[in-house]
């Protein structure tokens, strides 16, 4: 479990000794800008770029202490790297390429420049890795807690642009990974504090646990799948990524594009790991997976014309197919049986009342 937020040992750099301006400096220093777009970074009284030919997609997402995140158990480096993250999602999912982002936060005395720093760490890590430039953000004090606050900007040509309408009834549910690892993450992670809480010599035991931490604290976007349908030639109809749970993002696209959905059970895709965990903790992997949320992985229609492209690919699995808007969107089971998806899963419920 990290301690290391607190200001409890003298190596460690109170904010105040530093000043808003020399925090900034220190957090902001190293940041190469590498795309073209990116014209002025940080350092003036705002960032500037440039697209040219094509459109801006923009994107914000804040992360609450206490609310998404709890640092007795995320490392500040995963926390900067999944804030960023979970922003470029958003960016791929509207079919985009992410160029530039901004960060702003909100932090108190209780934490160091050191802890800032490491938080950093993490932001340069994506910028790194996902070839996103850092131009701006804003830093201020807040009373308590965490807040990070990131913005993301990105290009795309408008004949490219993917919403979440436009799926049309025979089109192919697609959905990019597996689902549910980054939810049965947090419940491991959660489990082991408990046990930290009540036993402070208990050390957290997770081993062979990897795939699903990762899933949690250290997730990555889909940046490669834009490229793969690019290079098969397949435009989605309609995308939206996963971070709310299957369920919830299938109802956005349905409304939006004003169609129902049929999702089949046995094709929803589950990592071995999630399966063995759900076991222990007496879950079932599909209410994992509608529910669960955090998996950052795409979710699209495509035109059924395009199965045969996308068909085999191991990064793609078909889980369903869309249908009129009168039949709603339904979950499928195993035996055949027809219930129908609502927002925080599927609704057992609703079933018995019809
Ligand atoms: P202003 O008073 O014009 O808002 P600031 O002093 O807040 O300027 O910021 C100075 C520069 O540093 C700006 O370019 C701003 O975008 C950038 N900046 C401020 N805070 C952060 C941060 N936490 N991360 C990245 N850049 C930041
Ligand atoms: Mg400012």
């Amino acid at each position: 479990m990290n301690e290391n937020q607190e200001n409890t040992n003298e190596e460690f750099t109170p904010l105040s000794e530093l000043g808003e301006f020399g925090l900034i400096d220190k957090l902001t220093q190293d940041f190469p800008l590498r795309n073209a777009s990116s014209i002025k970074g940080v350092g003036d009284d705002a960032a500037v770029i440039e697209m040219l030919d094509k459109q801006t997609v923009v994107t914000t997402d804040m992360l609450v202490e206490g609310v998404h995140f709890d640092l007795t158990y995320v490392p500040p480096q995963h926390l900067g790297y999944k804030a960023v993250v979970v922003n470029l999602s958003d960016i791929y999912a509207m079919n985009g390429r992410p160029t530039q982002i901004t960060v702003s936060l909100a932090v108190s005395n209780r934490f160091s420049a050191e802890f800032i720093e490491k938080i950093y760490e993490g932001i340069r890590a994506a910028c790194n890795i996902y070839e996103v430039d850092l131009v701006g953000g804003d830093t201020t004090s807040s009373y308590s807690g965490l807040i990070i606050s990131i913005t993301a900007i990105g290009q795309v040509d408008e004949k490219d642009i993917v919403y979440r309408k436009g799926a049309k009834a025979t089109d192919l549910l697609v959905v990019s990974g597996d689902l549910g690892g980054a939810y049965m993450g947090l419940q491991l992670l959660e489990r082991e504090k408990s046990v930290y809480e009540a036993d402070r010599n208990m050390q957290p035991n997770l081993e062979g646990y990897e795939y699903v931490l990762q899933r949690q604290l250290k997730p990555e976007a889909r940046k490669d799948v834009p490229e793969i349908l690019a290079a098969l030639e397949v435009k989605p109809t309609s995308m939206i990524d996963v971070s709310d749970g299957l369920s919830s993002e299938i109802l956005h696209l349905c409304r939006q594009s004003g169609v129902g959905m049929r999702l089949h059970e046995d094709k929803i895709p589950i990592d071995p790991s999630v399966y063995k965990l759900c076991e222990e903790f007496n879950l079932t992997t599909t209410t994992v997976a509608l529910s669960g949320g955090e998996d950052y992985e795409l979710l699209f229609t495509i035109d059924l014309q395009d199965y045969e492209k996308i068909k085999g690919n191991p990064n793609f699995t078909v889980i369903g197919h869309v249908v009129d808007k009168e039949e709603g969107a339904n979950l499928f089971t195993r035996d055949d049986q027809a219930i129908r998806l609502t927002a925080q899963g599927w609704d057992a419920m609703l079933r018995a009342d019809e």
